[in-house]
């Protein structure tokens, strides 16, 4: 099977043929960069990862091209440098790099490219200036704004009409729109904000425009995928493809729409504006990258999830025992395998975790039952490279149940492991037992095996 995708654009699932596979193209709405992201954010960055991971594994990793972008031009970003009284780069600068830092804390590829909007304004000017000449824009008070009345399948990709995006909230009333829906692609600044000169007056872009600009600019248009959370399909998508398609004169702008669900707490949205926000960069202190990975992915990308301490709790525990079999098989030598046809064909199936995740335990098991050395060599190499596609099983079994012991306490653990050890040579169990005991009261669990005796911090 072929890697599948639910595309939102058509309400189905359908086989994924890129528009030359050696150039795949890959686009996700990235953060808006004046605070920390919080786990709801890393959600969305976390379905293009996975989109990432597929199509580097089915057309090679030199053949696909992921932009995530940064938003550095926003409302919340200018009252964020007000706040603190600096320049706004100040702020997009700190809370870029910290973003970066986090999704990598979550074992996520670095993206091919990271366009930043503000990198962007003469290719946003030149796309307004296009669609006012095609007759798709108008000025009306400093503002430029996309007539949506000119575009005959506006509404197509979130699939409602003119008069239920109206009813929706989250369009924006203002009395020098000939319609309703029509949207800014250009205003003026106010005072203390940044601003740009233009052909339309001094001002800055509109959102939806930015994305545009960049995708056009750094994938072309047409292109390939587009990602996000579900919430951005109206307005921001939907007029992403409304300004994309009539700028440049294609029917098509993206071919595939990936829409992830939403993290929740207590069923509620996690979002800043709710204030139930769990941030990524508190999460790293106290859970390793992977578990929170394992946490994330554990129910289907398009399915609601409700963030935890439960889920935390099982995400750990399935990790250690996955780690807990690559730590018994310590001495087998893997050969670098290709990852398991099953755990491939289930990330195929429009990228089914769930099913992935049982596939990593069959195969735990299948190395656990291996007889012969060969069969354990092809086993844990296969375990390994279907763990390492997903982004999991990246640490040594070893340093995984280490935790974050310091090398101090490594030193005298394992200098009472030895002490245990030459007790028990020597059946002065006694001695033994006491060396125990100072183990467990350090949180050391000791585990003796065919393969010698390894311990975990519990
Ligand atoms: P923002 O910084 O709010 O523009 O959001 C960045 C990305 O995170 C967008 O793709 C949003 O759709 C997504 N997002 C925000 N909150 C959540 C959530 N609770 N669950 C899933 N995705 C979310
Ligand atoms: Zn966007």
């Amino acid at each position: 099977m072929s890697l599948h995708l639910y595309n939102t654009l058509h309400r189905k699932k359908q086989p994924f043929v890129p528009i030359d596979p050696k150039r795949v193209t890959l686009y996700v709405c990235g953060p808006t960069v004046y605070s920390y992201a919080h786990i709801g954010n890393a959600r969305a960055a976390m379905a293009g990862d996975l989109v990432f991971r597929m199509l580097r594994h089915h057309y090679g990793p030199d053949h696909v091209v992921y932009a995530r972008n940064i938003t550095d031009v926003d409302d919340k970003i200018n009252a964020a440098a007000q706040a603190e009284g600096v320049d706004i780069s100040v702020i997009t600068n700190k809370f870029a790099e910290i973003y970066q830092d986090d999704m990598r804390a979550l074992n996520m590829l670095d993206p091919t490219l990271e366009p930043r909007a503000t990198d962007h304004i003469p290719e946003m000017i030149t796309t307004i200036q296009a669609l006012v000449d095609k007759g798709h824009a108008y000025v009306a008070e400093g503002h430029v704004l996309f007539s949506t009345g000119s575009f005959e399948r506006y509404g197509a990709l979130s699939g409602r009409n003119l008069d239920d995006m109206i009813a929706g909230s989250r369009v924006e009333v203002a009395p020098y729109k000939k319609a309703p829906t029509d949207f800014v692609l250009w205003k003026p600044s106010k005072p203390g904000e940044p601003v740009w000169d233009s052909p339309f007056g001094a001002g800055r872009p509109g959102w939806h425009l930015e994305c545009t600009a960049m995708i056009a600019k750094n994938l072309g248009i047409p292109f390939d995928i587009h990602g996000g959370g579900h919430d951005l399909i109206f307005p921001h998508h939907e007029n992403e493809v409304a300004q994309g398609c009539c700028a440049h004169g294609e029917e098509t702008y993206a071919r595939f729409w990936v829409h992830n669900g939403f993290l929740t707490m207590d069923s509620e949205k996690m979002s800043k504006s709710l204030g139930n926000v769990t941030l990524v960069h508190d999460l790293i202190k106290t859970y390793p990258g992977e578990v929170l990975r394992w946490a994330l992915l554990a129910g289907h990308y398009r399915a609601p999830l409700d963030w935890t301490d439960a889920g935390l709790q099982q995400a750990k525990s399935a990790l250690d025992k996955l780690y807990g079999v690559l730590q018994r098989a310590d001495d087998i030598h893997a050969p670098p395998g290709a990852p398991s046809p099953a755990l491939v064909a289930a990330m195929d199936d429009d990228l089914n975790t769930p099913q992935a995740y049982a596939e990593l335990f069959a195969l735990a098991k299948a190395l656990e039952t291996a007889s012969s050395p060969e069969e354990k060599e092809e086993r844990k190499g296969q375990l390994l490279a279907s763990g390492h596609l997903l982004g999991f099983l990246q640490t040594d079994a070893a340093d995984w149940f280490a935790g974050n012991t310091d090398g101090d306490d490594i030193a005298k653990i394992e200098a009472l492991i030895a002490k245990r050890q030459q007790a028990r040579a020597e059946k002065n169990w006694a001695a033994a037992d006491a060396a125990r005991d100072e183990l467990t009261a350090m949180g050391i669990e000791v585990l003796d095996g065919p393969q010698g005796t390894t311990w975990r911090k519990v």
